[in-house]
């Protein structure tokens, strides 16, 4: 018998988010101008849970651990309202500022004092946890507090079914989805889609309202990290996002949305990609530069500022630039500084203008993700990134690969894809991925060679993997990148150093992050932003072979099914009609796409094909293998038209290098009219008709 601890987050209703939340000098968001709301992924963690008591026949207890102010105990009880045994508050001043380790490891903390208070010790329960939390959508937390407590990391389930005394749990995987069993407890799940609302019971209502919940303060826990000091990511800045790139234009009928495609096909131009992919600017390490005291490449304006200030000061008093001062000729100069810098500051520039390597030393490797004998698209992506950092660090580019088998076809496309070294870890128990046997063998190849920088895919793989070994490296990690740059940071002594820019609030806010208190700068970086280099077949490179010890103890779960997609596909096509759930049916699919593909093929001379929701495929509109999307296939044509598709981040992800977005939607508020280019606003049924028309009177020169 199981029992269960569910992790819950008060978190800022972003919905409500509006203009005048910003501040406008700063660009930050004013926290205190939104009400706070339990994280929508955490209610449905909950519902999962208290299924999972349910099946065992009602028993075991679920309690709930949230970690924030003392006002959170809000959410707590709510879910006491909602079937929950006990609620658990930790709380402390000390444990503000923190990052995702820093959250982490307190939690674990508390997680075992739960284990030893209510559980009797008994090592049989789960912590269920929505994947993220939307005011940090890292969706590290979890898997970092499986880390911490040696636990089976589960994560996207989507649904659990309880056989012969067991769970078993379906989990969403690259471009597909698969059942597992676990073979270890406890165990940590991330819940991502789990549609079952829970209704607060009357009687449960009235207990919650007068019960007794527990605290937990730092003195309780005794956790290792906390804070600021045990974080190892700092922000740099928050900012308000660019507004897309997109037009954003409604049309007002069919024959003009079919006008506007056939112009938007024949022109160069169209519009540009609305996500981040701003040119990698240019950065030379210190020791290629003609003056030591040349800083154009400071993150800070006031590092830059200061230093050549400082810079000019030397030269007007005589002051030698290229050694150590004595303490005499410091205090002198802090003196002519009139104190615009504190003795410490003097002191950080000093130190760094001495630096000429980068902080950060090693090779800029990439994690690899690969099916069937093909690396993924994410993989070439990022190396393509890769590329850049390492020229500007002066460093080669290394790609890790996991797995089975004959690696080496694989391992001489990513060389002629840009890596100067590929490591390859092979090992029967690396066949499949098991985050607890995968996570031990990215461990040990980052603490044996010490990269100054590990890029994972933000896939589903790589959002699971990139945490755990962060935790167990004892290194930073920053989530679901769409930027990078190289930077100084004089005032920090740090040189060479890596900034990773990512969207936070479902998008509405910006952060620039650089890691700290860590040998390897890791990050995971969306799929679809960054552009691959052109194949070069006659690139050469090295093949490393590093040996893992593994054994049946290193494997946690069994896979009991997969389900994924074949390439069947042809997603070069330079023009996709996409089909989401607002086309309701197969039928209706198969009957709107089609006579819209045969209609745009027939007017353009192209080939054109279809596509589909990840929400049209669960609904069997279309097989797997048409899926476009974050877990799904990221596609590029010139034209792409969404059909009854409301435009769901992990939708949009996979199309945004796609040169002009069509949408059709009957919601007048669907988000994919603020994320295309021209869009009609009404019913699929009535207006691709319609288009068909159109199309075929143009053709017809009518
Ligand atoms: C980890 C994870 C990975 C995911 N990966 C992907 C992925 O790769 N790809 C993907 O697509 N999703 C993915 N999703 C799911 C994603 O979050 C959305 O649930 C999904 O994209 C929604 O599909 P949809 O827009 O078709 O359906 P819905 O969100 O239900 O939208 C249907 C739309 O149809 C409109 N509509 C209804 N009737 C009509 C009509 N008659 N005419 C016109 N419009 C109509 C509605 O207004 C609505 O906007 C993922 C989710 C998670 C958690």
């Amino acid at each position: 018998m199981s029992n269960f601890i569910v992790l819950v987050k008060q978190v800022p209703d972003v919905k409500k988010i509006s203009d005048n939340c910003f501040n406008p000098e700063t660009g930050t968001l004013i926290r205190s101008k939104l009400p706070s709301v339990l994280n929508d992924l955490d209610g449905q963690a909950l519902s999962m849970a208290a299924q999972m008591k349910r099946l065992q026949g009602g028993k075991g207890m679920l309690v709930l651990l949230t970690m924030g102010p003392p006002m959170a105990d809000e959410v707590l009880r709510y879910g006491l309202k909602r079937g929950a045994d006990a609620g658990v508050l930790l709380t402390d001043k000390a444990f503000g500022g923190a990052d995702t380790v820093a959250t982490a490891n307190p939690l674990a903390e508390a997680v075992r004092k739960i284990v030893r208070d209510y559980f009797d010790d008994s090592p049989d329960y789960y912590i269920v946890c929505g994947m993220q939390s939307v005011d940090g959508d890292t969706a590290q937390v979890p898997p970092q507090i499986a880390e911490e407590l040696g636990a089976t990391c589960i994560t996207y389930v989507t649904q659990v079914e309880y056989a012969d005394g067991q769970f078993e749990f379906t989990r969403i995987v690259s471009g597909g989805s698969q059942v597992i069993a676990p073979v270890k407890i406890p165990a940590v799940l991330t819940v991502a889609k789990y549609d079952t609302p829970l209704f607060p019971s009357f009687a449960a209502s009235r207990r919650a309202v007068k019960a007794t919940l527990t605290k937990f303060g730092k003195d309780d826990v005794k956790a290792t990290l906390i804070g600021l000091d045990g974080s190892k990511t700092s922000v740099f800045k928050v900012f308000q996002p660019d507004k897309s790139a997109r037009k954003c234009i409604p049309l007002s009928s069919a024959k003009e949305m079919a006008e506007k495609i056939v112009e938007c096909f024949k022109s160069e131009g169209a519009s540009a990609p609305n996500i981040d992919q701003k040119t990698f600017t240019a950065y030379t390490l210190p020791s290629n530069r003609k003056n030591p005291w040349d800083r154009t490449y400071e993150a800070n304006q006031r590092d830059s500022e200061s230093v050549s200030f400082l810079h000019d000061l030397l030269v007007e008093m005589g002051l030698p630039l290229e050694r150590e001062l004595s303490a005499q000729e410091k205090a002198a100069l802090w003196e002519k500084a009139n104190k615009r810098f504190s003795k410490n500051s003097l002191e950080d520039i000093f130190a760094a203008v001495r630096i000429t390597g980068a902080s950060f030393p090693g090779e800029i490797w990439v994690m690899a993700e690969h099916d069937r004998g093909v690396v993924h698209a994410a993989t070439f992506e990022l190396l393509g990134k890769a590329c850049e950092l390492a020229e500007a660090l002066n460093a080669p580019t290394g790609v890790l690969m996991l797995g089975n088998g004959a690696m080496g076809p694989m391992a001489k496309e990513l060389i002629a894809g840009g890596a100067d070294k590929v490591y390859l870890v092979g090992h029967p128990l690396l066949e499949q991925f098991d985050p607890f046997a995968w996570r031990k063998a990215v461990a040990g190849a980052v603490v044996k060679f010490k990269p100054a920088i590990l890029l994972f895919g933000a896939t589903a793989q790589g959002r699971t993997l990139a945490p755990l070994v962060s935790y167990r490296t004892g290194n930073g990690l920053t989530a679901d990148c769409t930027g990078f740059d190289i930077h100084d940071f004089s005032s920090r002594r740090k040189v060479g150093l890596l900034f990773q820019t990512r969207p936070a609030l479902g998008g509405n806010i910006m952060a620039t992050i650089f890691t700290k208190n860590s040998t390897t700068q890791m990050a995971t970086a969306r799929p679809g932003v960054f552009k691959r280099r052109v194949f070069d077949p006659s690139r050469t490179g090295e093949i490393v072979n590093i040996s893992v010890e593994l054994s049946d103890a290193d494997i946690s779960w069994k896979v009991l099914r997969t389900e994924v997609a074949g390439n069947t596909a042809n997603f070069h096509a330079e023009v996709i009609v996409s089909g989401g759930k607002g086309v309701r049916n197969t039928p209706n699919y198969n009957e709107l796409t089609g006579s819209l593909i045969k209609a745009l093929s027939n007017t353009l001379g192209v080939s054109v094909e279809k596509g589909a929701s990840r929400a049209a495929v669960e609904h069997g509109f279309v097989e797997r293998a048409y899926q476009v999307g974050q877990t799904g296939t990221a596609v590029s044509p010139k034209i792409y038209l969404a059909l009854g598709i409301s435009g769901a981040i992990q939708h949009m992800i996979g199309i945004a290098n796609t040169k002009t977005i069509f949408a059709i939607n009957i919601d007048p508020a669907a988000p994919i009219f603020k994320q295309c280019d021209y869009y009609l606003v009404g019913n699929v049924d009535e207006f691709v008709p319609e288009i068909v028309k159109a199309l075929e009177d143009f053709k017809r020169g009518k």
